[in-house]
C-alpha cells in the first residue's frame, strides 16, 4: 500500500497545478491518471502531414489570462496572437463582420436590467420575442449553443451577462501547442518530488476525517491524508457503472447534489489538413469581394464553425461542432462526420465534395462525449451554479477537495485559465497560502 500526504485524481491543468504546488510547498504528492498521457482535455499531438500541431482539445487563450500568462513567462514558452477577419457565409455569399455576435450591446442592456437570475431560453422569450428579435434570437443561441456549448433551457443570463462584459478580443495560441504549458507544470512538479501513476483509474475512495483510499480498477489501494478530485464534471456526473465513476463512501451526497445541478456540454472538433487554403480555390468568392483571409467563419451548414490558423498561412482548418448539435451527431463514425464536414465546406465555400476530397492530405474528428474520462467538452453556469459551486469548494472534514475548470467563479470560466486558477485556488487552501 502506498503512502503519501495528498492524492490527486487528473492530470489536467487543474491536477497539475495542484500538484507543482503541493509538492513545492513540501507535501509528498501522488497523481493518480487514468488514461496513458497527461493533459486530460489539453491533448495536442503532432503530425508530420499537418502544418501544425493538431489541437485536440484546447487551443486558445481567450484574453489576456493571467496566470496563464505567467506560467507561460515562467517556462519561457512562446505565444502568438491569432489574426484574421470573421467571414458569415449567407446563402453562399461572404460578409465581413466586426464581431462574433453582431447585436451584442442590445442583449447587454436588457440583461443588465434582471434583478433574478433566469435561464436563455426564458429570457429570450420574456425580452426577444416576436418576428422583429428573430435575428437576436438566432444569433444569441447560436452563441450560447456554439461557443458555450451550453442548453439554453438550462443556462444562466447572469452568467452570459459576465461573459459578454468581461469578453477579450485579444486571443492567443501556444507556439508547439498547448502541451508545452502541461508539459512546464508536470516537469516542475515532478523536480518537486511529486509522483504520476498513469492508467490507473480511481474507482472508489474510502474516507473518514484524515484519512482516505483510493482504489483502482485492480483493486490496489493508495492512501493519504488528503485528496483533491480533479476529474471533469461529466465523469462526476456519470452513472454509477460508467468508466472512470468514483464510489465516494461514505458518500458526499450534498456535494454531488450540488455537482449534478451545474452545466456540461459536448463538443465535436474535426481537424483538416489539405494541400492548399480552401479560400484560394474559391477565387470567385475572393475576386468578387476582396477579403482579409479569414480567421473564423460562420455559416448555417451542418458543421456550421470553422476557424483558420491565421496568423500562419497554411492550408489547416478546424471544424467546431457543439451543444445540441453536438448532442445530435455524437453517436455517429468518424468517417460519416468527415463526410458532413466535406459537405459543409463544399456549401459554404462553393466547391465539389470531389473537389476537397482530392485535396485532403490528413483529418483528425475528436468526439470528447465518448473520451470515457471526460464525457464532455466542458462546464457552463446553470441558474443554480454559484451555490452549487459554493457548496463543492468547501472541503469536507479538511479531507475530500474538488478542482477542475467546472468550479471556477468568473468570466473565464470552461477554460484552462478557470481549471488553473481554480487549482491554485484549492492548493492554496491546503497550503494556506
Ligand atoms: C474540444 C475542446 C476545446 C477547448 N478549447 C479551449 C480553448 O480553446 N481554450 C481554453 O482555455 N479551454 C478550452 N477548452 C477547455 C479546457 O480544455 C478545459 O477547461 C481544461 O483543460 C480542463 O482542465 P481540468 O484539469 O479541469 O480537467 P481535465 O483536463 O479534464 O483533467 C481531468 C483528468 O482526470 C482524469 N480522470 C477522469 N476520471 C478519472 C478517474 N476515475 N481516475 C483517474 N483519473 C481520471 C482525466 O483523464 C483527465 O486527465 C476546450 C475543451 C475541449 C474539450
Amino acid at each position: 500500500m502506498t503512502k503519501v500526504d495528498i492524492i490527486i485524481v487528473g492530470a489536467g491543468a487543474a491536477g497539475l497545478i495542484c500538484a507543482k504546488e503541493l509538492s513545492e510547498a513540501g507535501n509528498k504528492v501522488m497523481v493518480i491518471e487514468a488514461s496513458e498521457r497527461i493533459g486530460g482535455r489539453i491533448y495536442t499531438i503532432v503530425d508530420n502531414h499537418f502544418t501544425l500541431p493538431v489541437e485536440l482539445g484546447a487551443e486558445f487563450i481567450h484574453g489576456d489570462l493571467p496566470l496563464t500568462k505567467q506560467l507561460l513567462k515562467e517556462a519561457g514558452i512562446d505565444f502568438y496572437k491569432i489574426k484574421g477577419a470573421i467571414w458569415r457565409s449567407q446563402s453562399g455569399v461572404f460578409v465581413e463582420e466586426d464581431d462574433f455576435f453582431e447585436d451584442v450591446d442590445q442583449v447587454i442592456k436588457q440583461l443588465k436590467k434582471l434583478d433574478t437570475d433566469l435561464n436563455i431560453a426564458d429570457f429570450l422569450a420574456q425580452y426577444f420575442s416576436g418576428d422583429g428579435h428573430a435575428k437576436i434570437r438566432k444569433t444569441l443561441t447560436g452563441f450560447v449553443e456554439g461557443y458555450d456549448a451550453a442548453d439554453t433551457k438550462k443556462a444562466s443570463s447572469f452568467a452570459l451577462l459576465q461573459e459578454l462584459l468581461g469578453e477579450d478580443d485579444n486571443q492567443y495560441r501556444i507556439k508547439g501547442g498547448y502541451t508545452k504549458l502541461v508539459d512546464h507544470l508536470a516537469d516542475t512538479g515532478r523536480k518537486a518530488g511529486c509522483c504520476f501513476k498513469l492508467q490507473t483509474v480511481v474507482t472508489e475512495v474510502r474516507w473518514h476525517k484524515g484519512h482516505v483510499e483510493a482504489i483502482d480498477q485492480t483493486g490496489v489501494s493508495y492512501t493519504a491524508k488528503k485528496i483533491i478530485v480533479t476529474v471533469p464534471l461529466g465523469v462526476l456526473q456519470a452513472a454509477k457503472e460508467s468508466p472512470g465513476h468514483i464510489n465516494f463512501s461514505p458518500a458526499i451526497s450534498d456535494v454531488q447534489k450540488a455537482i449534478d445541478s451545474l452545466g456540461y456540454g459536448i463538443v465535436i472538433k474535426l481537424i483538416l489538413q489539405f494541400e492548399e487554403p480552401l479560400w484560394n480555390y474559391a477565387k470567385d468568392i475572393q475576386s468578387k469581394k476582396k477579403k482579409k483571409e479569414p480567421g473564423f467563419l460562420f455559416s448555417d451548414a451542418v458543421i456550421p464553425t470553422w476557424w483558420t490558423q491565421l496568423p500562419e498561412k497554411n492550408a489547416m482548418i478546424t471544424g467546431w461542432i457543439a451543444g445540441p448539435q453536438a448532442a445530435r451527431l455524437q453517436n455517429e463514425p468518424d468517417e460519416k462526420l468527415i463526410r458532413l464536414g466535406l459537405e459543409s465546406l463544399s456549401v459554404i465555400f462553393n466547391l465539389s465534395r470531389e473537389t476537397l476530397q482530392s485535396k485532403l492530405i490528413g483529418s483528425y474528428i475528436f468526439n470528447w462525449s465518448k473520451n470515457e474520462f471526460a464525457k464532455g467538452a466542458y462546464s457552463y453556469e446553470t441558474v443554480q451554479s454559484k451555490n452549487a459551486k459554493r457548496i463543492i469548494m468547501e472541503p469536507t472534514e479538511k479531507t475530500i477537495y474538488f478542482a477542475g475548470e467546472a468550479y471556477h467563479e468568473g468570466p473565464e470560466r470552461g477554460t484552462v485559465e478557470a481549471a488553473l486558477r481554480n487549482g491554485m485556488e484549492t492548493a492554496c487552501k491546503i497550503i494556506k497560502k
